[in-house]
């Protein structure tokens, strides 16, 4: 790359929800586009929703109409790899699928000029997996957005097993002109956000089998402080996208956790863009309005798993779910996924809508002592089961009277 990796030309393939996003940040802040995806309409599609979103911002006074059409005039359809010869950086955005992504990479390393950086923008795919089709694995990495990628401070940095300190380096360079919050992760399944959350959904998941329902779970923790209960977002996100990949993977179907999920979309309640999901939506409204359907439908669904329902405070709500996070966020630290607390609390805060006021789950954890943590784990462990077990890390932070502050690349 030219500039000592300065990103002069960039590509982008894919043009869906998140190669627009993507295509809209990057020609934003002034770094030219080749737009590639196997469906030509998609391109054309995505620039028109980039012109409108730039003419928006010039009716809110945020950009002049001069630089709309500079931002426009960044963004350049090509239909062809061969295009993209010359180009610093690819941002990689098609479908969630490994061998996909492993095709169209070991194409853009047979195409595009050496030293040029080869990123994907997976979700949760082995970066490592990607990076071992092409013959420059130092200069492949994860540039994980989120939705919409243009709107979403966050930028997870994906750092896979053999990706150079350098690349790392201009990813970051990369994110701060974006004006992004970037933070680096080490490759495992979920990178340090979507692992996280798992978790977290999984408990909430569980709560509704075992006796609460969608409004009371999403109440209690929008209460704690979050932007949004973890149904309202599946609601936003689309319901269907993990049904989807399910479907397509051709397991976890069966898993009791995901039965309501399957029931609504079986329903073709697939969140918002339907109109009706965990919860339903007037015409034209992002109103979440509560739907007695849905929680006659939750306790069936229990019923059927035959299980006996209970009264689960909001209590109950928000230290399962806000544990759950902060158990795995400590293995994400002891694994080296993440560097430091601080980082894990940026992803959460920046990416996932927890409450800033609290400063993260990490944050939280050290202010209600990694004592009273462990204990509260424990007792979970033996009401709920092997997976509370505290994280290793935490035991040795208790046992040397440190908190989570204190851990730094794994080491306390
Ligand atoms: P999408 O389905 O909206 O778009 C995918 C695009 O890829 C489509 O336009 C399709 O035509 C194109 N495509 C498919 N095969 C292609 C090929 N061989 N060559 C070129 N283009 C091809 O998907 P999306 O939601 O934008 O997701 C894209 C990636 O971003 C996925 O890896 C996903 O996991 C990740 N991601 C998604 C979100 C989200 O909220 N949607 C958030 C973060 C990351």
């Amino acid at each position: 790359m030219s500039n000592g990796f300065d990103v002069q030309q960039a590509a982008v393939v894919g043009a869906g929800t998140m190669g627009r996003g993507i295509v809209i940040s990057l020609a934003s802040a002034g770094i030219p586009v080749l737009w590639l995806d196997s469906n030509a309409k998609m391109v054309t599609a995505g620039r028109k929703v980039a012109a409108d979103t730039w003419a928006q911002q010039v009716v809110k006074g945020r950009i002049s109409e001069a630089q709309a059409e500079e931002n426009l005039a960044r963004v350049q359809a090509v239909d062809s790899y061969a295009a993209l010869a010359d180009v610093d950086l690819v941002i990689e955005a098609v479908y969630e699928n490994l061998e996909l992504k492993q095709s169209i990479f070991s194409v853009l390393d047979n195409t595009l000029k050496p030293g040029a950086i080869l990123a994907s923008n997976t979700s949760a795919l082995d970066i490592d997996a990607i990076a071992a089709v092409t013959s420059r694995p130092d200069h492949v990495l994860g540039l994980h957005f989120f939705s919409p990628a243009h709107i979403m401070k966050l930028l997870e940095v994906v750092r896979g097993a053999h990706t150079a300190p350098a690349v790392l380096d201009a990813a970051l360079a990369l994110g701060k002109r974006l004006g992004k919050v970037a933070v680096v992760a080490g490759n495992c399944h979920g990178f340090i956000g979507n692992r996280m959350l798992k978790t977290y959904v999984d408990e909430a998941r569980k709560m509704l089998l075992e006796g609460a329902l969608p409004r009371q779970v999403d109440g209690a923790l929008q209460a704690f402080g979050f932007a949004m209960g973890p149904f309202r977002m599946y609601d936003v996100v689309g319901i269907d996208l993990e049904w989807r990949a399910r479907q397509l993977a051709g397991q976890g179907m069966d898993s009791p956790l995901v039965q309501i999920d399957n029931a609504l979309c079986d329903l073709g309640r697939f969140g918002q863009k339907s109109g009706r999901g965990f919860y339903c939506y007037a015409e034209g409204s992002r109103e979440a309005l509560h739907d007695a359907e849905v929680d006659a439908l939750v306790e069936e669904i229990a019923k059927g798993l035959g299980l006996r329902r209970r009264v689960i405070s909001d209590q109950e709500i928000i230290e399962r779910c806000l544990l759950a996070l902060v158990n795995e966020g400590a293995k994400i630290l002891q694994e080296h996924i993440a560097a430091n607390s601080h980082d894990v609390d940026r992803v959460y805060l920046n990416g996932y809508g927890f409450p800033a006021a609290v400063g993260g789950p990490m944050a939280w954890a050290d202010g209600q002592g990694l004592a009273s943590i462990q204990e509260r784990l424990e007792r979970l462990q033996r009401m709920l089961g092997e997976h509370w077990k505290p994280a290793p890390l935490i035991v040795r932070l208790v046992a040397a009277g440190k908190g989570f502050a204190d851990v730094q690349e794994g080491r306390v």
